[in-house]
């Protein structure tokens, strides 16, 4: 259930809300909004007594959620949400681009990478330093030491890191080091991982399981969300299908049901998401065609040396055509949507 203010509520009428959901041992999540602050419950297993919330000071009406996910969808929350990584805004007006290598290799490759994707026009820095593999004798990352490089490339750089947390017992290392903590396609469904993200003060990347529903992936943001952490990032990274001329199918028309569906930003991976180099390209054009926030790519100062997906992975040069027409697109489709606004207006 969502609890909607009056939107002139004092703070003591939000806090009255939030204790009368406490006191019935629920959990409430405040959720201010360009309008009016609404107040969502979770935790009920059954109808709530939506009288008693509509009698108290401040309420304008009690409304019952009729998704299945509450905290991420649109009903509960209707302005977009501006994840803040490092001090770059995703969900906002300008298109972001984080790119980098699979894996952190080294010290130097990664400061290569980190100088060479800045130099293009990258705004956060990929690389895995913990990698989930589908062999357990392919390059599995540096752990800590990788962390500690990444670390390094953020200093000489000043790029935000976004990085990958693989499991709860790493939790902890990584999160001190990130700025961003990426869950895998493979974690998407990983409840015990999911929860500990939502109990970390980090935003969150959480990539689309690689075959899971478009419901799926948003109960998966749920778990985070519904435990405190509202800095969701969405990821479309591709999903398996019968095709063979790529590595997954990247599957763009996730990104306007995202949309119209939760206020969560959504970003694509046109990397992963095809597996082809050649692929990258266009796919990341389309998908800002489409409507992303954002775009998240592997490149590699030498694709052909790289120890986890060289072949999808983009020469710098390459990247730096690839960001330049993607934000051009999105300043065209900017400019003329703000011409047409204006007239309407
Ligand atoms: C990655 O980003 O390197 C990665 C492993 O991605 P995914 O979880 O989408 O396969
Ligand atoms: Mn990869």
């Amino acid at each position: 259930m969502l609890i909607v203010m009056r939107a002139q509520a004092t703070e003591q009428e939000i806090a009255q809300v939030c204790a009368k959901i406490q006191s019935l041992g629920y959990r409430a999540h405040v959720m201010p909004g360009a309008e009016r602050t609404a107040v969502g419950i979770t935790g009920n297993h059954g109808p709530l007594p939506k009288e008693e919330f509509e009698s108290l000071p401040g309420v304008v009406e009690a409304i019952p959620v009729s998704k299945p996910y509450k905290l991420v969808s649109r009903e509960v929350k209707p302005d977009n949400t501006i994840v803040d990584v490092a001090g770059v805004l995703v969900g906002g007006a300008e298109l972001v681009v984080c790119a980098g290598p699979c894996s952190v290799e080294g010290r130097t490759q990664i400061l290569e990478a980190a100088r060479a994707v800045k130099a293009a026009g990258a705004q956060l820095l990929r690389g895995g330093a913990y990698k989930p593999r589908t062999s357990p004798y392919a390059f599995q990352g540096l752990g800590q030491e990788g962390l500690r490089y990444l670390a390094d490339a953020r200093e000489e750089t000043g790029l935000g890191i976004v990085t990958e947390v693989i499991d709860v017992e790493t939790f902890d290392l990584v999160e001190e080091y990130a700025d961003c903590l990426q869950i895998g396609a493979r974690n998407m469904q990983n409840f015990s991982l999911l929860r500990r993200a939502g109990r970390s003060r980090k935003p969150v990347l959480l990539k689309r399981g690689m075959s899971s529903t478009l419901e799926e992936f948003l109960m998966a943001a749920e778990y985070i969300l519904s435990e405190g952490n509202y800095q969701v990032i969405l990821c479309e990274r591709g999903v398996r299908t019968f095709t063979d001329h790529t590595r997954n199918t990247l599957d763009l028309s996730v990104v306007p049901a995202v949309q119209s569906l939760s206020h969560l930003p959504i970003i694509v991976d046109p990397s992963h998401g095809t597996g082809k180099r050649d692929k990258v390209h266009p796919m990341a054009l389309a998908a800002v065609a489409a409507g992303a926030s954002g775009l998240i790519v592997e490149v590699h100062p030498n694709p052909d040396r790289a120890l986890s997906d060289g072949y999808q992975s983009l020469y710098p040069e390459q990247f730096r055509e690839l960001a330049e027409e993607a934000r051009a697109i999105r300043n065209l489709l900017r400019t003329r949507r703000a011409a047409r606004e204006a007239v309407l207006a």
